[in-house]
């Protein structure tokens, strides 16, 4: 089965140490957070997971793209939509993914070689890819604040102007080498989110797309659960360990060709799960939604957890998958 995290690992940013980083620094060119990716990079290799991400390690989902955004402002820890939306000239992830493959591949070959491997929705035994990871439409809009040109009753518009946004950089990181494009939208859940919109938005984000599209939704999802089924993408992605609920939810359903990303380590909480609680849930999950059709991952993004768990965390699950095999 194939292995995959969520997105965010625990960063920090790291002062120039060396005199060549200092000098850097003066010039403007030093990365504070290159050395983060690479944390991020090297632990997710390590653990064995199939398709790492980047570790999203320059700000939250939210950050990362309000900072870059035509008609977004960030500041004080909050995103605010003061303009026309509008695409980025350049791509806000792929630079970071391309360093993501080649840290990848300088300690697994075989990773930048099968980046692309997972095309058609057909997935490979052995993938050693990069995800692109994008904050969907929906989520950007609803966590930031409206001042100015859309009105509170145009939010509908902002999101699919957003769409448009995300469309761009889901085309740019393919191009960047990614092994498929996951867009994560925790709104879907909440029940204040308009699905009817959120989808129309996630269909205009995978319009040009060769590689697979997946959503992640975290949280309970009993009330959105048939309408989630239902939007057009090639892998939905939910949380099951720290969700007792949600699995009960695809007892008898027909998941139409779709996947289901199987989160199956609780990212709230630092305490490690053992292999054999994860592989007794995997193994439930297999009973109801079937192996072919699930991949393992994380419940959620690693972000809040320190390194250590992080780890473990990501250890323990591939372990729990090695003894399926
Ligand atoms: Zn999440």
């Amino acid at each position: 089965m194939l292995t995959t995290v969520v997105g965010s690992f625990p960063a920090n940013k790291h002062p120039p140490s060396s005199w060549g980083q200092k000098i850097s620094e003066f010039l403007g060119s030093y990365d504070p957070y290159y050395r983060a990716l690479e944390i991020a990079v090297q632990n997710q290799v390590k653990a064995g997971v199939n398709v790492i991400s980047d570790g999203q390690v320059r700000g939250s989902m939210v950050e990362l793209f309000a900072r870059s955004i035509p008609g977004m402002e960030y500041a004080d820890g909050t995103s605010s939509i003061t303009g026309k939306i509008l695409p980025v000239n350049n791509s806000i992830g792929a630079s970071d993914l391309k360093k993501a493959l080649n840290i990848a591949n300088s300690i697994e070959p075989g990773f930048k070689k099968s980046a692309n491997v997972i095309i058609g929705n057909e997935f490979a035994k052995e993938v050693y890819g990069v995800k692109g990871i994008i904050t969907g439409p929906t989520t950007m809009v609803l966590s930031s604040r409206m001042e100015g040109f859309y009105r509170q009753e145009d939010r509908s518009q902002a999101i699919i102007d957003m769409a448009r946004v995300m469309k761009k950089e889901a085309q740019d990181l393919q191009n960047a080498g990614a092994a498929y494009i996951q867009v994560d939208e925790p709104f879907l859940s909440t029940g204040i989110a308009d699905l009817k919109t959120a989808s129309q938005a996630m269909k205009i984000v995978g319009e040009e797309l060769r590689i697979p599209l997946a959503m992640h939704v975290c949280g309970e999802l009993s009330n959105v659960f048939f309408e989630i089924l239902k939007f057009p993408v090639d892998i939905l992605d939910f949380e099951f360990a720290g969700n007792h609920t949600n699995l009960s939810l695809l007892e008898n359903v027909d998941l139409g060709g779709k996947k289901i990303g199987f989160g199956c380590i609780d990212t709230k909480t630092v305490k490690v799960e053992s292999v054999e609680e994860i592989h007794k849930l995997i193994n439930k999950g297999m009973d109801i939604v079937g192996k072919e059709k699930m991949i393992i991952d994380p419940d959620c993004g690693m972000r809040m957890l320190n390194q250590e768990s992080a780890i473990q965390k990501l250890k323990n699950m591939t372990e729990a998958v090695k003894w399926l095999s």
